[in-house]
């Protein structure tokens, strides 16, 4: 009896047979496709799944078996390409396949929900508003500021608005006098020709030729470019390409703010056809955005990590920008690197995929280095730009203010001076990152995790980084009544406070997530920040992510020595990558830039290679030390981790599966713990893990199948939560 094979939206690592739904015609039976929706009984819950095939019979007796409720799907609503996709990421990272196809839909369609695809929501002008005179509405800022963007446009998509600070409550003003409407988009507005590229110089033209001359079939090419060489004009020239042979492009950009300026650009040449998924849209707008995607309307896809399972009509050109990013891999439930599942979708579908970095993953450059990928460098500016200098400030015996040295303060104080912007950057946020009592040496601990409080002054609480605690800030201290309470070290908060004081006449602007915290605030911030007048930009990494900032020519580092001392083998990669992304903020237009990097281990060797070495050389030098190691990209890792309630269950489920599996490992593998992992207990859970490596790929997926293998059969504990990390980023 033919049997329905399904992935089910469900954590377990199987597929499931269920029987045709009652009254489906043969011929509906043998027209089924797979990736197609159906609803069934799951335990007590009703879930949905996908076929993946109707299979002759079951391995288990037909009694047993349950009839699928329903077909919800007349066609799959997946590309082939994507099917196939997801069925291999379930076994690349020995995760449950329901949960990888459920990445590939939006959320809005993720119940068994009937495929009715939404229009976007957008805007534009009424009549009035058309016959309004440019710079009417000055008396409202932001009315007049919406205003303008609907008169450049016919309509605009109420999240691209939002994203250029626009929200709702200003709109339905417009909408109250009558000058705006809302309207649904139609979908693929493409300019029919696109806007005229740069002509491109030596370097840029040799990439874009290079990666064309293999177009049309699956290559992967890294663009390995300093910061302001031109990628984003040769990832533009291509997609042109792309577009003129009728194909579509997939652009996946970091997390982190970057999508309206990348979009702005990419609108400027293409038109504003362009679909974009981010988690930053509501299930409608992402919905309508999937769509437009799969049916092949939006020509050009942008989007973030999971944008890379988006359904796609007509496949041609995939990039990744900024493809060293760390926000490319999720870190939790189904943990993936959209950067390597881009590669692999690009051999399915036969397509070209552009990795493109300033400072790429070492993994990426081994591959390239190894004649897998092509390999384009460019690096040399391409505006006017020049590459800033770097320099060493030694701060040891200094006073500092606020983490500035005097020599520091001084650079900042002519930058202003000057005319210019200066960058500030300083990787922590809050006011300082412990409280301590000066009388009995308590210190502010988070009573669920191994680590310290921050103080946030502001909102007068301690918050702890790792969890969700945070209490109000004590007035004395709890253990002795003392009230000489002392802060320790540095955050943006009090940095920013000392900056106030000193340089009180220019703007300053804290750049992090608690600073952040509103949809457009980023984006307010950068056009703000480009009107070119000088000020103070002060913050965490969230302001090295790909910003342009024209008018900055002063970058500092305030406390590089925090980035120096990382137990985790991919330290420094992290810090090359970290101090050349802050660094090419400087000089992008103009004189060259500075960048000064306070430090008090001048001469340490590590200190001295950034300061000396550009990152490529860098990179290549990190990379012989990673063979030497065995490490990644030299040798695979696959990391297990445990979090239970109890010091030691996990330890001992840990152990039990080492011994299980040591016998069985593929040659040349080796197991390493079980190790409390190093901020061991998080939110009340401890966190133990066994460590895998693997010499290659293939033995590092047999040794992945083995452990999961092992890990499903020892009898579970209670209240302990296991996961896999296949190619782990953070091995804590
Ligand atoms: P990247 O993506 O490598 O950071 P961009 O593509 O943003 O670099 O380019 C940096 C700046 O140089 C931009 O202002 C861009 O318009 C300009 N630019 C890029 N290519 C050229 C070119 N061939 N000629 C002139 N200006 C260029
Ligand atoms: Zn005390
Ligand atoms: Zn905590």
């Amino acid at each position: 009896m033919p049997v329905l094979r399904l992935a089910v939206s469900c954590p377990l690592r199987s597929l499931f047979d269920y029987l045709p739904p009652a009254g489906l015609e043969p011929q509906a039976l043998s027209d089924l496709r797979p990736g197609v929706r159906v609803k069934v009984d799951f335990g007590r819950r009703q879930l949905q799944g996908w076929l993946i095939e109707v299979a002759e019979e079951s391995a288990l007796p037909a009694a047993s078996l349950r009839a699928a409720q329903a077909v919800v799907d007349s066609a799959p609503l997946l590309s082939p390409g994507v099917l196939q996709l997801c069925l291999w990421a379930a076994d690349y990272y020995q995760h449950p396949p329901g949960e990888v196809f459920e990445v590939a839909f939006p959320p809005g369609l993720r119940n068994a929900q009937p495929h009715q695809p939404p229009g976007q929501p957008g805007w534009r002008l009424s009549q009035r508003g058309k016959g309004l005179p440019a710079g009417a509405l000055q008396r409202s800022p932001r009315q007049a500021e919406a205003l303008a963007l609907l008169q450049d446009s016919a309509e605009l998509a109420t999240s691209s608005l939002r994203e250029r600070g626009i929200n709702a409550g200003i709109l339905r003003q417009l909408e109250q006098k009558g000058l705006a409407e809302r309207c649904v988009l139609a979908p693929g507005r493409i300019l029919s020709t696109p806007q005229p590229g740069l002509p491109l110089n030596g370097e840029q033209a040799a990439a874009l030729e290079g990666i064309l001359a293999h177009y049309g079939g699956f290559h992967c090419s890294l663009l390995e470019g300093i910061t302001g060489s031109g990628k984003t004009e040769v990832y533009l020239q291509l997609i042109a390409h792309c577009l003129a042979q009728g194909q579509q492009a997939l652009v996946l950009i970091p997390e982190i703010g970057l999508t309206p300026q990348t979009l702005a650009r990419f609108t400027a040449r293409f038109g504003t056809g362009i679909a974009v998924l981010h988690s930053g849209l509501n299930d409608t707008e992402r919905y309508a955005a999937w769509e437009a995607a799969r049916t092949g309307a939006a020509s050009i896809v942008m989007g973030t990590r999971s944008a890379i399972f988006s359904s796609l009509r007509r496949p041609g050109l995939i990039i990744v920008d900024e493809e060293h990013d760390a926000s490319f891999k999720q870190q939790d439930g189904f943990r993936y690197s959209a950067r390597d599942i881009a590669v692999k979708r690009g051999q399915i579908e036969g397509a070209t995929v552009v990795l493109g970095s300033a400072t790429p993953a070492l993994e990426t450059l081994h591959n390239a280095l190894q004649g897998r990928y092509g390999h384009y460098r460019l690096t040399q500016r391409a505006g006017q730009g020049e590459l800033p200098t770097l320099r060493a400030i030694d701060v040891r015996r200094e006073t500092l203010q606020g983490g500035l040295s005097r020599a520091l303060r001084e650079a900042i104080h002519g930058a202003l001076r000057g005319g210019q912007q200066v960058l500030l950057f300083l990787n922590r946020r809050g006011y300082a990152p412990a409280l301590q009592c000066h009388d009995c040496g308590w210190i502010a601990q988070c009573s669920a995790c191994d680590t310290r409080m921050t103080v946030h002054r502001r909102q007068r609480r301690l918050r702890c980084h790792h969890c969700s605690a945070n209490l109000r800030l004590p007035q004395a201290c709890p253990s002795c009544h003392s009230a000489r309470l002392l802060t320790n070290g540095l955050g943006t908060e009090q940095t920013e406070e000392v900056l106030r004081n000193t340089f009180g006449e220019w703007p300053i602007h804290r750049v992090d997530s608690d600073s952040m915290q509103g949809k457009g605030a980023m984006q307010t911030l950068v056009s703000e920040v480009q009107n070119g007048a000088p000020c103070i930009l002060l913050g965490t990494q969230m302001l090295t992510k790909g910003h342009h900032f024209p008018g900055v020519n002063l970058v500092a580092v305030i406390d590089a020595d925090a980035l120096l001392f990382s137990a985790d083998f991919r330290g420094e990669e992290r810090m090359a990558q970290l101090l050349t992304q802050v660094a090419g903020r400087a000089g992008r237009t103009g004189d060259a830039g500075q960048v000064l990097v306070q430090t008090h281990y001048p001469d340490h060797p590590l200190m001295q290679a950034m300061l000396t070495e550009r990152y490529a050389d860098q990179a290549r030098r990190l990379l012989q030390a990673r063979e030497e190691q065995g490490m990644p990209p030299h040798g695979r890792l696959i990391l297990l981790r445990t979090d239970s309630p109890a010091t030691d269950t996990g330890e001992r489920f840990l152990a039990a599966l080492r011994q299980q599996a040591d016998p069985a490992l593929p040659q040349g593998c080796r197991l390493i713990g079980p190790l409390p992992s190093p901020l061991q207990r998080r939110a009340g859970k401890f966190r133990n893990q066994l460590l895998a490596m693997a010499p290659d790929v293939r033995r590092a997926q047999r040794l992945a199948r083995l452990l999961v293998h092992c890990a499903e059969q020892l009898p579970s504990r209670q209240g302990l939560n296991w996961s896999i990390d296949v190619d782990p980023l953070d091995l804590g």
